[in-house]
């Protein structure tokens, strides 16, 4: 089939210090595919991540957004992450606005969009993530699993091609994971070409087209759900799997 190659890595390498995070990681992601990146804490995955978007700066290697190369050095940082939004752990509202000022705000400033327009389209968003009638409320007045799918509004808000989950579920108590994930779900039925680095193995079981198993820097397999988890290839794999079932 032939698809869009969305994310292309080659050969990204990551040091901090003297400390190798990131090994010759090779990866490749297309249009509408979901990716699920799994592993032990510290193998690399947040830093993974955080390179796509420019969050960190890699040492080695290249990275590809919908074939073109992209690098700190020669291109606008900002142009890429419109095109790749992020949605992290903690969610990163900003307390002192309303729920639909958060969203607005990138997309008024950065891409210049009229006041009126951003506003239509934050509360389309809001509806989308079943959160309309929060619009004028404070972050602080939201649960932990509400602020999280605001901040999923904010980050689509730009209409970004790719978007990149950091364990967007994992500050949250137990009964707020699902709505989260629900909303995950319907942006990835929807065709959102969609990383998710996450715990939830349900959900990548369910959700995720390829699972990418990372360990101590290196990419260790990439598998579709049912081989990841039922014929796992590598011991390192079996491992890994024992420890979160
Ligand atoms: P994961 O997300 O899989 O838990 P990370 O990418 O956060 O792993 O971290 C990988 C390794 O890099 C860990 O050993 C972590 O301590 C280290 N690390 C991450 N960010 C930094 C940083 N900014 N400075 C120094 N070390 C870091
Ligand atoms: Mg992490």
């Amino acid at each position: 089939m032939d698809s869009i190659e969305m994310i292309k890595i080659e050969n990204l390498n990551k040091s901090f210090g003297s400390l190798h995070v990131l090994k010759d990681i090779y990866l490749s992601v297309h249009e509408s595919e979901v990716v699920c990146l799994v592993g032990s804490s510290g193998s690399g995955k947040s830093t993974l991540l955080r390179c796509l978007n420019f969050l960190e700066k890699k040492d080695r290697g290249s990275i590809f957004i919908r074939g073109e190369k992209v690098s700190p050095d020669t291109h606008n940082i900002n142009h890429v992450r419109q095109t790749v939004g992020m949605v992290f752990q903690h969610f990163n509202l900003f307390p002192h606005k309303t729920v639909l000022e958060n969203i607005i705000e990138a997309p008024i400033i950065v891409k210049k969009i009229p006041k009126r327009q951003a506003k239509d389209e934050a509360m389309e968003l809001l509806q989308k993530v079943g959160l309309e009638d929060k619009a004028d409320v404070y972050p602080s007045k939201l649960s932990g699993g509400q602020k999280q799918r605001v901040a999923i509004a904010r980050s689509l808000a730009m209409k970004p091609d790719i978007m990149l989950f950091d364990e967007p579920t994992s500050a949250l108590d137990p009964e707020l994971v699902g709505e989260v994930l629900a909303t995950m779900k319907e942006l990835a039925d929807e065709g959102m070409t969609m990383v998710v680095v996450t715990h939830e193995m349900g959900f990548a079981r369910e959700v995720a087209d390829s699972i990418v198993f990372m360990n101590e820097g290196k990419i260790i397999e990439k598998n579709s759900p049912a081989e990841f988890f039922d014929n796992p290839k590598e011991e390192r794999t079996k491992e890994f799997l024992q420890t979160t079932s």
